[in-house]
């Protein structure tokens, strides 16, 4: 393991964080973002032209990307990649199980073993190295990567077998996720209206039974001082609940709160289609006349 050199494709809100602390673990790290790699490339890391650079050079691939379609194009970069060094390749993005099941079968014809391992904890989990890794991966597979993952996440749990799987428990983690701040938001325009303070009313949630993963730390952090900076983007949330119902939809799993939670997903990327998730409390706010 120590020996290895690494590669991580994606260097945005989550993946440079996870490149520097790889860097800072003493792991030789090759990185690339297609919107420009000098700028996103943390110190002591080195930069590659191309994805197919990064599989040349790197054993081991991490991806941090944003959608199913950008883990499929890289994934069938790396297969057909000529001079190949990478065997294996670790998906640390959210894209939904039948983007997975796609990306290990692409990989599994070339040689190349995949990793179905989403990450929970935000951009403060990804500098501190205290996310949740949840991990679709043979036994064998998933100690083989553990020591990197033990680099970049406090929890990593092996929840099956099979590719998809990790994709399944980080979408449900995410749609629990975006329904606590939709209802948490609608909660407290509610008490709003009736001449609550929101502080106060954040204060009382939490130590009362109505506390949510958004009033302990969302609402506190960037709802309440209005910097809206969690570094989750709305469109993301918006793209994992559409994955969550899309999946919930092909297995015939209820749908009762998880259809218009997608809806409002829906309409808030449509008019804010730049915002941070926390701004949804802004936009549900003013929602009603
Ligand atoms: P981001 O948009 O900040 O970063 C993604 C990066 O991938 C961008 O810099 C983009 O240029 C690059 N990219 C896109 N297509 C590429 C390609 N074909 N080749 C090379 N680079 C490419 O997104 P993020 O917030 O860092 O999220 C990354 C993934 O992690 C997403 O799947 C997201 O759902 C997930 N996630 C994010 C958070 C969070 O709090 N931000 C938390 C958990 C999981």
């Amino acid at each position: 393991m120590a020996t290895a050199t690494l590669g991580m494709i994606g260097l945005g809100r989550m993946g440079r964080p996870m490149a520097e602390r790889l860097v800072a673990a003493g792991h030789r790290v090759v990185g690339y973002d297609r919107a420009g790699t000098a700028e996103r490339l943390p110190a002591g890391a080195t930069a590659a032209a191309s994805a197919v650079e990064v599989a040349a050079t790197a054993e081991v691939v991490f991806l941090s990307l944003p959608d199913g379609t950008a883990s499929r194009t890289v994934c069938a970069e790396i297969a057909a990649a000529p001079a190949r060094r990478a065997h294996t390749v670790v998906d640390l993005s959210t894209i939904g199980p039948t983007a997975a099941r796609a990306c290990a079968e692409t990989l599994a014809a070339a040689r190349v073993r995949y990793v179905d391992a989403p990450v929970s904890g935000g951009v403060r989990g990804a500098e501190q190295g205290t996310l949740t890794v949840m991990v679709g991966a043979p036994a064998e597979l998933f100690a083989a990567v553990e020591p990197w993952l033990a680099v970049l996440g406090r929890h990593r749990v092996r929840v099956g077998d099979a590719p998809g799987q990790g994709q399944a428990m980080k979408l449900l983690n995410n749609y629990l996720s975006a329904l606590a701040l939709a209802a948490t938001s609608e909660a407290v325009a509610f008490g709003a209206r009736h001449g609550l303070d929101p502080a106060l009313v954040i204060d009382v949630l939490n130590v009362s039974t109505g506390r949510t993963s958004a009033s302990a730390d969302k609402f506190p952090r960037c709802v309440l001082p209005r910097t809206y900076d969690y570094g989750f983007a709305g469109a993301l949330m918006a793209k994992d609940i559409a994955l969550y119902h899309e999946a919930a939809e092909a297995v015939g799993a209820p749908r009762e709160l998880a259809t218009p939670l997608h809806q409002l997903w829906q309409r808030f990327r449509a008019a804010h289609p730049d915002a941070d998730c926390t701004y949804i409390a802004a936009y549900i706010a003013e929602s009603a006349p």
